[in-house]
């Protein structure tokens, strides 16, 4: 990160004058008297961010601001902190002593490394009304020293380069120059917690994201067609599941075989309903499962109209089987968007890989795109369903990714 903050690492336990990092709150901002909460769940969820990232650090807050430092490089700090669901901008900066002197010093070493001919502005901001310049004022004075000891360098207020900005507290100032852009939304943990279907595909990891941001911790369920599938579709689910986990309080995942159980499906003539049979059966052992773990919703990456499960008629059919709210947060999501942002959140190098799903498993030619309830209901009726349900819950495996070694192969018989 050439051109970032750097200036000698802070020294001593307390927080010393040195390379910090601005981290800009998000949504809490506009949150009313409950904002404590909702900033003590950021806090929570960067202290847990920084776990083993090798020194020690700190975390102050400012007005809508959290300030973190620590005994570690800067970009490291930056790096954990960009991964936190809540702050609108990650911003590698200064912190200085409030006094004119020092802060104009450390602004004209920051702008000394800008490249000679490239146009800055300094916006100013002074959060402290004791400091004697205003933030006009101060802009001013800083521009012009720095035009000054660095006349390399233009102004240029339209279209700058480079944009130093320096924030004003009673004791201390922050000045940065180069802002990342942060992951916005709700702090994670702060909508409660909700269960998401996770398979293979790109969707939906990129709903689980969507949920995160939203404020959802999320734990996982993913159903492979095991014993009848190799289990390719469980060790994509791990993985992503895992790399969903770099921006929450770990979730974890649950593995139920569905196999035998979609087998039982098609004995009791589920034909063209088969699909959207199997997915009622999934959401109505994923609520069950659900209510165990204390999650209050389900989530998928049902997008409306994408195939032929995701027709209006069988999302109600579904939604039926579920008895517990279905959030879909890609309804209205085209497939590209959703792989734009599968590339963005570092889901698609997985969601790419092959696997044997469990939906491929039984397939038929020409799924439903209305199935109805009657019909639906009639195929149900061959089968125990609680004790399916049951049994499917009695087998599960559960699987803390990011936190335990990688799950070993299951027994897995040649695919049907
Ligand atoms: P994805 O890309 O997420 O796999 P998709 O476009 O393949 O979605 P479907 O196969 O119809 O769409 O699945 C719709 C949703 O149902 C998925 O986004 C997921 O939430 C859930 N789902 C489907 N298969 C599974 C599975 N094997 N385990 C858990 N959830 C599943
Ligand atoms: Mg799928």
């Amino acid at each position: 990160m050439s051109g970032e903050p750097r200036v000698p690492a802070a020294r001593g336990t307390t927080p010393a004058y040195g390379p910090c990092v601005l981290l800009k709150h998000g949504e809490i901002f506009l949150k009313g008297h409950n904002r404590h909460r909702f900033t003590e769940r950021l806090h929570d969820n960067l202290r847990l961010a920084l776990r083993g990232i090798g020194g020690s650090t700190w975390i102050k807050t400012a007005q809508n601001v959290t300030v973190l430092g620590g005994q570690v490089p800067q970009e490291a700090l930056v790096e954990r902190a960009r991964r936190v669901i809540g702050f609108n901008s990650v911003e590698p900066a200064v912190r200085v002593p409030s006094t004119l002197e020092v802060i104009t010093r450390a602004a004209v070493e920051a702008m000394a490394a800008r490249p000679a001919g490239s146009g800055f502005a300094v916006r100013a901001k002074r959060r402290d009304k004791q400091f004697p310049l205003k933030s006009s004022q101060l802009a001013g004075h800083l521009g012009a020293r720095i035009l000054e000891e660095v006349p390399a360098l233009r102004v240029d207020l339209t279209r700058p380069d480079t944009v130093l900005a320096v924030e004003v507290d009673r004791k201390e100032t922050y000045l940065s120059w180069t802002r990342h852009p942060g992951l916005t939304g709700l702090p994670v943990g702060s909508s409660g917690r909700a269960l998401v279907l996770l398979s293979g595909g790109y969707d939906s990891p990129v709903a689980a994201h969507r949920a995160m941001r939203r404020g959802l911790a999320c734990d996982f369920v993913h159903f492979s067609g095991a014993p009848y599938t190799n289990p390719s579709s469980v060790y994509k689910a791990y993985a992503l599941a895992r790399e969903l986990n770099r921006y929450q309080p770990p979730g974890r995942l649950h593995v139920i075989a569905l196999g035998k159980a979609q087998k039982q499906l098609a004995v009791a003539g589920a034909g063209r309903l088969q699909v959207v049979a199997q997915r009622r059966l999934m959401v109505r052992t994923a609520s069950e499962l659900a209510g165990r773990i204390g999650a209050e919703a389900l989530v998928t990456g049902d997008s409306l109209g994408q195939v032929a499960s995701q027709t209006l008629a069988n999302l109600a059919a579904v939604d039926e089987a579920a008895g517990r709210l279905v959030l879909r947060p890609l309804i209205g999501w085209e497939k590209q968007e959703i792989i734009d942002a599968a590339r963005a959140i570092g889901t698609a190098d997985i969601s790419v890989l092959p696997d044997e799903d469990c939906c491929q498993l039984l397939a038929p030619p020409r799924a439903t795109t209305r199935a109805g309830l009657p019909q639906l209901r009639a195929v149900e009726r061959r089968l125990d369903l609680d004790e399916v349900t049951q049994e499917l819950l009695a087998g599960v495996q559960v699987m803390r990714p990011g936190e335990d070694a990688v799950p070993a192969a299951p027994s897995c018989p040649a695919p049907v």
